[in-house]
């Protein structure tokens, strides 16, 4: 896109691409309801009452409403016991008309995050935490993968880019985003560089990327001279900016001449999350076949 001469960057919209995809998913649903079957369903834990993990629950109970999906939130107090948990999951496990469990994370201290994660049965671990699925995303297998790096590639996918032999830089090697992401795209025959905090000289690494992913979480990290020209520049982070608005690790207006495509924050990345929660809980109801 041209202004004033200038070549800028094409957004991609994450919210009208999820509002693609759900609607799509809606009509699966609505096809299952006409044909008298079960309809698939989703269950959300929340234990206590952390205002952000409140907040997200209630978005997944909306977009699950929103394409017809069944779903159920089980709030728990903080001081629910491990073992009290532990046997509402069990249950869930056995329990044929949930396909998808999601437990909220961050879970209280005196609750082992690792044993929760790998209670749930891997074909209803929708998140894609239990360590089954860590391996067959490893071993390029079938499984249930993390959310967010499942909305990346399709954000790429949207923009018909195909990462086959390009120089992908990941900045962030967290288990929730960086790592997971770094193995679909590697998967993808991407060559892919992986950064973090102890990583020196960022910008000569970055400035190699033909596909720049930052998901760091830091406002403002990446810049201009982050960025190789017509770059595209997926921004995953989430700051809190200091005029109460959410920003991403991209300065994006900065970065809009520079690069070709560019995610926004709000609207980018983060409604694809939602989005591909909602496909996998389809995903593990279609798998079941029940
Ligand atoms: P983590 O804090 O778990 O990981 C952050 C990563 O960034 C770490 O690997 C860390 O390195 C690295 N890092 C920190 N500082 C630097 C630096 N100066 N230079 C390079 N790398 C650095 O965060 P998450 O992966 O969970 O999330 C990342 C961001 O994405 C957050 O803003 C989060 O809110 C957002 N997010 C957004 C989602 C969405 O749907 N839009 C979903 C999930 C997350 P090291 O490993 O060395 O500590």
């Amino acid at each position: 896109m041209s202004i004033g001469g200038m070549d800028m960057a094409q957004i991609i919209w994450g919210n009208e691409l999820a509002t693609k995809l759900r609607n799509h998913m809606k009509q699966e649903i609505l096809q299952l309801q006409t044909e008298g079957k079960r309809i698939p369903q989703l269950v959300v834990i929340l234990v206590g009452d952390h205002p952000a993990s409140v907040s997200y629950v209630k978005g997944k109970a909306k977009a699950c409403n929103e394409i017809g999906m069944l779903n159920q939130l089980i709030h728990f107090s903080k001081d629910i016991t491990e073992e009290e948990l532990c046997d509402k999951i069990q249950q869930l496990n056995q329990d044929d008309t949930v396909d998808g469990i999601l437990v909220q994370l961050p879970l209280p201290d005196h609750i082992c995050t690792k044993k929760i994660t790998s209670l749930i049965l891997p074909e209803k671990d929708v998140d894609g935490f239990h360590p089954v699925n860590i391996a067959k995303l490893q071993t390029k297998e079938d499984g249930l993968f993390p959310c967010t790096p499942l909305g990346v590639m399709e954000m790429l996918k949207e923009i018909n880019y195909d990462v086959k032999g390009k120089h992908v830089v990941v900045v962030g090697r967290s288990d929730l985003v960086g790592k997971p992401l770094s193995m679909l795209l590697l998967h993808a025959d991407a060559t892919v560089t992986i950064c973090h905090s102890k990583t020196t000289d960022l910008v000569s690494i970055t400035k190699t990327a033909d596909v720049l992913v930052a998901a760091v979480g830091q406002l403002g990290l990446i810049g201009k001279e982050h960025i190789k020209k017509d770059a595209v520049v997926i921004d995953v982070g989430v700051n809190r900016g200091e005029d109460n608005k959410l920003h991403g690790d991209v300065r994006f207006e900065e970065v809009l001449d520079q690069a070709s495509y560019i995610t926004p924050v709000p609207k980018g990345v983060g409604p694809m999350t939602i989005t591909m929660l909602l496909s996998n809980t389809l995903k593990a109801y279609k798998k079941r076949g029940m």
